[in-house]
């Protein structure tokens, strides 16, 4: 296994639209390697999700994780498609391994459905809420060239890691 290099916010990387991936490639010793990649770039950051884009492979793949209380199973998923959003939002403190040190509050829906495929290229449909809801549309995002930033409504919430900590750290942030 190896750490891929992560690209930073301002790498035209992180703003193309990633394309989706040829099934027949997915069983191959290249991609699974690849998929064990992002896992321990992920894990090693550390981060609770991972986007192709984001390692610098335009390629519609994310991989989450996330352990302990709220948190969600190891989960791939390529090709991925949001087929229903929950009618309710939820706002949450989000980071990224692409933009070091900030944080800032984002609004998203609580409840997605996505349907898509696993590691094996096997079908996947799984509704996810609270967290895990969030990492998905998170990382989706970066699937179409956006991160968190564009999504806040309000950037006076924008903080530096240090004054997170400072006045902020009793609630939960996620690096995604
Ligand atoms: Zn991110």
């Amino acid at each position: 296994m190896a750490r891929l290099k992560i690209a930073k916010l301002g790498n035209p990387i992180l703003r193309t639209i990633a394309q989706p991936v040829d099934p027949g490639e997915i069983p191959g010793r290249a991609f699974q390697q690849f998929i064990d990649d992002m896992l321990e770039t992920m894990t090693d950051a550390p981060g609770i999700g991972l986007a192709a884009t984001q390692v610098f492979r335009s390629q519609q793949v994310i991989v989450m994780a996330c352990s302990g209380a709220g948190g969600f199973p190891e989960t791939v998923l390529i090709n991925p498609t949001i087929v229903y959003y929950g009618p309710n939002q939820v706002e949450t403190w989000e980071g990224c391994l692409s933009v070091d040190g900030l944080r800032g509050k984002v609004t998203r829906p609580s409840m997605v459905r996505v349907r898509g495929l696993d590691r094996y290229g096997g079908p996947l449909e799984l509704d996810a809420t609270g967290l895990f809801a969030v990492c998905i549309q998170h990382e989706m995002d970066h699937l179409i060239g956006k991160v968190f930033l564009d999504r806040m409504t309000d950037l006076s919430t924008l903080t530096h890691l240090e004054e997170f900590d400072r006045y902020w750290q009793k609630e939960p942030a996620n690096v995604i």
